[in-house]
């Protein structure tokens, strides 16, 4: 479980993008943050994998203030979280196989010894994560060869190879045709059921958040102006986040 506590971000410029946000993870759920461009959905998700500091406020993991924990804690933590970009990050020179294999790097044997994970038969379980996104015939294609959209089916497997327990995703599905993205979508979703992992995912399409999300959460000049289990939203709703 994850608490985000009074999250205030300001940038240098002085603009305050987030204010005072407090949200709950619970373990399992699919959050689709929604809201118009700009309101600091990106921002939360960055700062959500501590890729960005933030100003105010308390990152609770299992109950655990993240600014408490020291280097090799950090460290561990990052394995438990993949981020998952609007353009997926693969090599395209590379087959999509090896582009999940590279996803492992705190997964080599070393790393698994140090916080003391089991070894494991990493081909297999890359092409058992590749089945699982639907893409074990494409295994050996070369990324560039693939469609936008099944790079970001590859790229789903690669953040699950290094064993995530949260996928973070900056709208993984702009700029896909509706038939790929729900596709992606639906891609994210069976791993979050059959693989117990916890998305959350910033989307620009009101749709795809209430067919896929268990939670849906609703950003408006940095503040959360809705934070509902996933349902059809109402016109209040919608008004309240575009
Ligand atoms: P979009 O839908 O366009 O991706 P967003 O909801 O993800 O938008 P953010 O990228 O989080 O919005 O930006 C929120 C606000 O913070 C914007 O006003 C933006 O200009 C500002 N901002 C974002 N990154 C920085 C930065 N590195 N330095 C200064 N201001 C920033
Ligand atoms: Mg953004």
């Amino acid at each position: 479980m994850i608490s985000i506590r009074n999250l205030t971000k300001q940038y240098e410029s002085g603009q305050e993008v987030l204010k005072q946000i407090s949200l709950q993870i619970d373990d399992g759920d699919f959050v689709a943050l929604l809201g118009v461009s700009g309101s600091g959905k990106s921002t939360i998700l960055r700062c959500l994998t501590m890729q960005e500091k933030w100003t105010k406020g308390q990152l609770i993991y299992n109950g655990e203030d993240v600014t408490a924990m020291n280097l090799l804690q950090r460290l561990k933590l990052r394995t438990e979280w993949a981020y998952l970009h609007e353009k997926p990050q693969l090599n395209p020179n590379k087959s999509a196989l090896k582009n999940v294999l590279s996803g492992r790097f705190f997964e080599t044997p070393l790393w698994r010894k140090i916080i003391g994970k089991p070894a494991m038969d990493e081909h297999m379980l890359a092409m058992d994560l590749l089945e699982k996104v639907g893409m074990l015939d494409k295994a050996h294609e070369r990324v560039s060869k693939l469609s936008h959209g099944e790079q970001q089916r590859v790229a789903i497997a690669k953040a699950l190879v290094k064993g995530a327990k949260m996928i973070v995703a900056d709208e993984p599905v702009s700029g896909l045709e509706p038939e790929s993205a729900i596709q992606v979508m639906q891609d994210l979703k069976h791993v979050c059921q059959k693989q117990q992992v916890t998305v959350v995912c910033s989307l620009h399409q009101i749709e795809l958040a209430e067919r896929f999300a268990t939670r849906i959460w609703g950003l408006s000049q940095g503040k959360i102006v809705v934070d509902i289990p996933a349902r059809r939203l109402t016109m209040r709703e919608k008004d309240l986040i575009f």
